[in-house]
């Protein structure tokens, strides 16, 4: 069997890896001591675009377009990159097993790679309804998305469905992005998820309230309180239908599956800590086995800010937790988890931890031409969250640094509302007309709206 050494390994090949190599890089890495391995075909690239612009009809994104690191604004690592900088792309290979042991891994086509410095990139999978046992669940055209080739193959189906009806199982931000795509691109659009609201975990029913009303003028279909229970097909083995526990039948010509995604994790159970489904890590992400480090998805780690050990599954932690990673610093971690989506011409960012109670403001008007609109949490008398529809970069900024710096609410909460959550400084914030008073509570805090002028 072939065997390979390299100082650093990188296992998986996606955002953390590609921002990982970056750093290395930056830091000063010898020709031949890093590898990335992954198991796509493609260098590292921003997974997000997957749901968005990668499935527009028109001006749709494509590699080598949106490799790592555009999406934070950097320098676009196309392959030659990574050739130029000595560093080995190892693509379209698997890592079936992994010994920290004795620092071996091994492919799925018996290659051996030993390192010094194991770094743990390995992302998250799918949540699949087969998994369930959902009657009729591996019928052709049900698809789920994590990968660029399953984007390929949507983009076909989509192609080849035009007209057709479209239904998304699953209310989560995957399955709003995958809403609002399909329906540009001409489907007939229904969603299906079994919580009274959709993205539960994060929205309030306020925010969620305009993000379905705005999805019902454009003409989709909300089902909410019920689940997909099987599928029928025909004799192609085609999805024909989606059969709801309620009992009702949906027809389908694409069905598109957003029902969450686990850690992938597998090949490391029983040699490394866990904790909340990951890969415990310390502040430097280092895990419990010397010379081994979680990054991404996968890694659970000490969130200071919160006191707690966390897991993310967001694409900015992606990144940061790898550059952390690889500086192996010194100073302790101070990440504040960001969570942002785009679908139509909505575009909203989120900051911080949705805990406590909320304050919702501005225009939560589905129809307005402009609506603008924003949430704070506010948990023992503090902001902790900060979320911002329709926000300016300078704008968004400002909730950034709310729940960063966590000002004290000095909250004087009462209800039926009496006036604009927003005090006179913060303009920027204020949405150009307030036609809908917020329905929940006046908050006078000057101390946090200082932070936002
Ligand atoms: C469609 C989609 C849209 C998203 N949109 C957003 C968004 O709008 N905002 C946001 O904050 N986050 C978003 N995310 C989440 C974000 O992309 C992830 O949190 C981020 O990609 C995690 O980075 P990672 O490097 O840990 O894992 P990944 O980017 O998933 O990379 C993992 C890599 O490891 C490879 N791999 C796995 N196992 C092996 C193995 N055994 N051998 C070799 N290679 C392996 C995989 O093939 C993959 O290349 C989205 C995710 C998806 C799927």
């Amino acid at each position: 069997m072939a065997e390979k050494h390299f100082k650093y390994v990188i296992v998986g090949g996606g955002v953390a890896a590609g921002y990982a190599a970056r750093e290395f890089a930056r830091l000063g890495v010898n020709p031949g001591e890093l590898a990335i391995i992954s198991k796509e075909a493609v260098a590292p690239y921003e997974r997000p675009a997957l749901s968005k612009a990668y499935l527009f009809p028109q001006g749709s994104a494509r590699l080598p377009g949106f490799h790592v690191c555009v999406g934070s604004g950097g320098e676009r690592l196309l392959p030659e990159w990574y050739t130029e900088k000595g560093i080995e792309l190892i693509l379209s290979t698997e890592i079936v097993k992994a010994d920290l042991a004795s620092k071996a891994l091994v492919s799925s086509s018996g290659e051996i790679f030993k390192y010094d410095t194991l770094i743990i990139a390995t992302g998250s999978t799918v949540i699949k309804l087969s998994d369930f046992g959902v009657k009729g669940a591996d019928a052709k055209g049900i698809f789920y998305l994590r990968e660029i080739d399953d984007a390929d193959q949507l983009v076909e189906a989509i192609q080849a469905k035009k007209g057709g009806k479209a239904v998304i199982v699953g209310g989560g931000y995957i399955g709003l992005e995958l809403g609002a795509t399909l329906q540009i691109n001409d489907l007939d659009v229904t969603m299906v998820y079994p919580e009274p609201w959709c993205m539960p975990r994060l929205f309030t029913s306020g925010i969620a309230a305009f993000y379905e009303g705005y999805y019902a003028n454009k003409g989709i279909k909300i089902v909410k309180g019920t689940v997909a229970v099987g599928f029928d097909s025909d004799s192609n083995g085609e999805v024909t239908a989606v059969n709801l526990k309620d009992g009702r039948t949906l027809e389908a010509d694409v069905v598109v599956v957003g029902v969450g995604g686990r850690p992938l994790t597998t090949l490391f159970k029983g040699q490394v800590d866990e904790e909340k489904g990951g890969i415990k890590t310390d502040a430097f992400f280092k895990t419990s086995v010397p010379d081994v480090y979680a990054v991404g998805d996968v890694a659970t780690f000490p969130l200071k800010l919160y006191s707690e050990l966390r897991r993310v599954e967001h694409v900015d932690h992606a990144r940061k937790s790898a550059e952390q990673a690889v500086k192996w610093a010194r100073w302790r971690v101070r990440l504040s988890p960001y969570f942002y989506s785009r679908a139509f011409n909505l575009s909203w960012q989120f900051y911080g931890d949705n805990v406590g109670e909320t304050v919702l403001f501005g225009d939560t008007d589905p129809a307005s031409a402009k609506p603008k609109f924003g949430s704070y949490w506010i948990k023992d008398g503090r902001v902790v969250g900060a979320f911002l529809e329709a926000g300016t970069p300078e704008e968004n900024q400002a909730i950034a640094r709310v729940a960063r710096l966590q000002p004290p609410s000095t909250a004087s909460i009462s209800s039926p509302p009496m006036a604009s959550p927003l005090p006179a400084r913060s303009d920027r914030l204020r949405p150009p007309t307030i036609k809908q008073r917020p329905r929940h509570f006046l908050v006078r805090s000057c101390s946090l709206m200082n932070l936002l002028c």
